[in-house]
């Protein structure tokens, strides 16, 4: 069961509001890396994990998530204080209203729906989705996603922390963001803890072609490195000797039910391309300055000119 502590992970010391500020927040309250998603991440993965450990550790860090989501949400409420209840209460002129709220740049959807209050979208207005939550039940997969989750949580808090020079609005930031790093320590245990955990899943990798590094970008920039070069790797740069790679003819074939191939024949023969034609076309027609070559009507091998004379009248009409 969840219960609620009053009192936030770590106290909220806003010196004053900012509306573009919060607006900016929001990113980490209901933003692609931010705090739900964190939070809906690891407690689905935790609802259907079935070893204890890891069960343990993503309903902590899926419940500390929810905190930092407190956390976050309450440093977006206090820097859209001022708004919020000149929007509440009408008290400024219409004129004066208008332009109090779009100078501080806060969206008009954060504005007039949610009526400044902290909404579950990202800085842009964009609303939350399940789709920011990538799990594939299968932990040596999930704790990979964990982890680079938990790094690119900990580059957005770095920008938000360069953008305001709140000294109590950093110092929260500070501690959401190391809080992302120890989350991602956590994550790279347990991925090791599972003795066998690359390739991900259960069945192996095919050996030979475990090791083939295909070089397919060549030119000038093509760079040799421990990732594409050296013992661990066969290294393809002659691409059309090799392949297709599995020796096969490299054509793709599939064994069809005498009906569907009868159609099929007949389909193919209906929309099959004559290559002894250069056909005259509505381009040649209406070609003007800049057109590029066009087709020479009398030339021979031009089979449609009949339907020229009338078509070139109707164009010298318009
Ligand atoms: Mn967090
Ligand atoms: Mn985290």
């Amino acid at each position: 069961m969840f219960m609620h502590n009053k009192r936030l992970q770590y106290t909220v010391r806003v010196a004053e509001p900012n509306p573009r500020l919060a607006t900016m927040m929001l990113e980490q309250f209901g933003g692609a890396d931010g705090e739900l998603a964190a939070a809906m991440r690891y407690f689905t993965q935790g609802l259907g994990e079935d070893d204890a450990g890891r069960k343990d550790l993503l309903m902590d860090i899926a419940t500390e998530e929810l905190s930092h989501l407190e956390v976050i949400g309450s440093i977006v409420a206090m820097l859209n204080k001022g708004v919020k209840a000149q929007l509440a209460e009408g008290v400024m002129e219409e004129a004066e209203l208008y332009r109090t709220i779009g100078a501080s740049g806060v969206s008009a959807k954060e504005a007039l729906l949610f009526g400044g209050g902290p909404s579950l979208m990202d800085s842009a207005g964009v609303p939350w989705t399940a789709a920011y939550v990538d799990s594939r039940s299968e932990p040596t997969a999930d704790l990979r996603s964990n982890i680079a989750a938990e790094s690119r949580a900990k580059i957005v808090y770095e920008r938000l922390i360069n953008v305001t020079d709140d000294p109590g609005i950093k110092e929260a930031l500070g501690f959401l963001m190391t809080r992302e790093i120890a989350h991602q320590k956590s994550f790279e245990k347990a991925l090791y803890a599972i003795e066998d955990n690359f390739p991900s899943g259960k069945l192996p990798g095919v050996e030979k072609y475990a090791n083939i590094y295909v070089n397919t970008s060549q030119g000038e920039g093509d760079v040799q490195g421990s990732w594409n070069s050296g013992p661990q790797w066969d290294r393809i740069d002659d691409l059309t000797e090799t392949m297709p790679i599995d020796g096969g003819d490299g054509t793709a074939s599939v064994a069809l039910q005498a009906g569907d191939a009868k159609v099929l024949e007949k389909m193919s023969a209906r929309t099959q391309s004559d290559t002894s034609v250069d056909p005259l076309t509505g381009v040649d027609l209406g070609a003007g300055p800049g057109a590029g070559r066009t087709t020479d009507g009398d030339q021979a091998g031009a089979p449609n000119i009949e339907a020229a004379p009338a078509m070139a009248e109707a164009a010298a009409k318009r």
